[in-house]
């Protein structure tokens, strides 16, 4: 065992009774206390033993996005509005996972409500990667990622609305799947844009993303928009053999976009040279309405977001501000003092197109075109069995470099909104590394409802090409 051990190693160590759950526990407790202070990954570590539930992540040992809700423990969603903020119940990711046996050591950093993608739009400052603590992880999930990159953790929960897991996985060498919408239960997920919210994991290996989903699969209750099924079984699913007839489409912006680092491009190039030589075939496929991802995204989220976000003003959650001296006061001095920069900017564009003069023209119409793309996506797979693309289009943020220029951070996502505008599923795997030694990833897209087939292409990718062996420097 080390610090860079997998799930599936932890799981046949604890089997074989070579480490005890408690010194798992110990272990990694130890090492987020020797590196957080670079990383700024992990906002709290938890004291409490684990319990000794059966299951298939006994005794495992994981990091929870500080957006979901773990009861009893603070969850601030990585703001100042719910700093004092502590969860009166648990979300059903984190008892699906305590109900297969894994134990919640602390919470992550991540972006203010999840709006952001390099991490900095945190209230508790900015995490950094592993790879180059110069550089952002990518984000929201910054701290998920840094945590899991770092070995502070074996896996992680992040969460996505457009790129939140998939974008920091690529930027820190790990994988991350954004689930058809309704798969992961978003009771407990403190909600930004809810129409594209899911929970999605982070890890090292396909294979232990894989066993981390099948323990949260299934109908929840609580979730009025869970999908009606029962649990899954997604390491059946690991042939590593691409299914006959495989055809990847290769969108066709990847061709055109000048946006896209030739670092980045050259790692695309040859993840497609490798799945040609492991069987596929290879189609160029243009999906028209992809150019106008960014703008629905832009619009839907805020729209969203302005609602969502509507009910902090101090009377039932969070913060109070205790300088006011009406009610009037209070929501205004609550919410001046409690929001952050960016989220302040969504809630004022979201209130904009959904006010009574501009919702047919911006809202309305952002709805008709959601329609369009979801049929040109699944149009696009009759032709072929999976879409491709970066991940992102740029190498890891430069720290500082987004904060003054939010629309290049807004762009990144290029590639990662469309697919959560509609609702179906990808999965970012390691690409390798860029000449200086930062990692880059490649994601695959499916149809609605296609995990077992993306989990099993990203495997057979992953199998051929052992970027995710890879871990960086300084963290032994
Ligand atoms: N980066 C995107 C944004 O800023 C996506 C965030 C997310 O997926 N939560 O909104």
């Amino acid at each position: 065992m080390n610090a860079f051990s997998t799930v599936h190693d932890l799981k046949r160590a604890l089997e074989q009774k070579k480490i005890s759950a408690a010194e798992l526990h110990a272990f990694y407790a130890e090492r987020i206390k020797k590196y957080n202070p670079q990383l700024n990954a992990v906002l709290e570590t938890f004291p409490e033993e684990p319990k000794n539930n059966a299951g298939l992540l006994s005794g495992i040992p994981c990091l929870i996005k500080d957006n979901i809700c773990q009861e009893g423990k603070t969850t601030s969603a990585g703001s100042n509005m719910l700093k004092n903020y502590k969860a009166p119940y648990q979300a059903t990711v984190v008892n699906r996972l305590v109900n297969a046996g894994a134990h919640p050591i602390g919470r992550t950093n991540m972006d203010e409500f999840a709006m952001g993608g390099s991490g900095e739009f945190s209230a508790y400052g900015a995490t950094k990667n592993p790879w180059d603590l110069s550089r952002s992880p990518g984000g929201s999930s910054s701290g998920s990622a840094a945590a899991v990159a770092a070995g502070l953790a074996p896996f992680a929960l992040g969460t996505e609305t457009g790129g939140s897991v998939r974008l920091p996985a690529a930027h820190c060498n790990l994988v991350g799947m954004y689930p058809t919408y309704g798969m992961h239960s978003r009771f407990g997920v403190i909600a930004f844009t809810s129409s594209t919210d899911q929970v999605g994991v982070l890890t090292r290996t396909v294979a232990d993303n894989a066993l981390v989903a099948t323990t949260l699969s299934g109908q929840d209750p609580h979730d009025a928009t869970s999908i009606p099924m029962a649990p899954k079984n997604y390491m059946a699913s690991l042939t590593g053999k691409l299914p006959a007839g495989f055809t990847v489409g290769i969108i066709k912006d990847v061709h055109e976009s000048e946006g896209i680092a030739p670092e980045v491009r050259e790692r695309f190039d040859a993840s497609i040279k490798q799945l040609e030589q492991l069987g596929a075939k290879i189609k160029v496929i243009d999906i028209a309405s992809l150019r106008y991802g960014i703008a629905l995204y832009f619009i839907i989220s805020r729209a969203e977001t302005a609602s969502n976000l509507y009910r902090y003003d101090g009377s039932l959650y969070g913060n109070r501000a205790k300088d006011a001296h009406n009610l009037a006061e209070m929501y205004l001095k609550t919410r001046e003092h409690g929001f952050g920069s960016e989220v302040k900017r969504r809630i004022l564009v979201g209130n904009y197109v959904l006010s009574a003069g501009h919702k047919d023209a911006y809202y309305n119409k952002a709805q008709l075109i959601r329609a369009q793309l979801r049929a040109e996506f699944e149009k696009a797979f009759h032709e072929v069995t999976v879409l491709a693309s970066p991940t992102s289009p740029t190498l890891p943020f430069k720290l500082n470099s987004v904060l003054e220029d939010p629309i290049a951070m807004y762009l990144a996502d290029y590639f990662n909104v469309p697919n959560c505008i509609i609702g179906t599923p990808a999965i970012s795997v390691p690409a390798g590394f860029s000449p200086e030694g930062l990692p880059v990833g490649v994601q695959f897209f499916g149809p609605r409802l296609s995990e077992e087939l993306l989990f099993n292409v990203a495997y057979a990718f992953e199998q051929a090409t052992g970027y995710h062996t890879k871990t960086p420097a300084g963290f032994e």
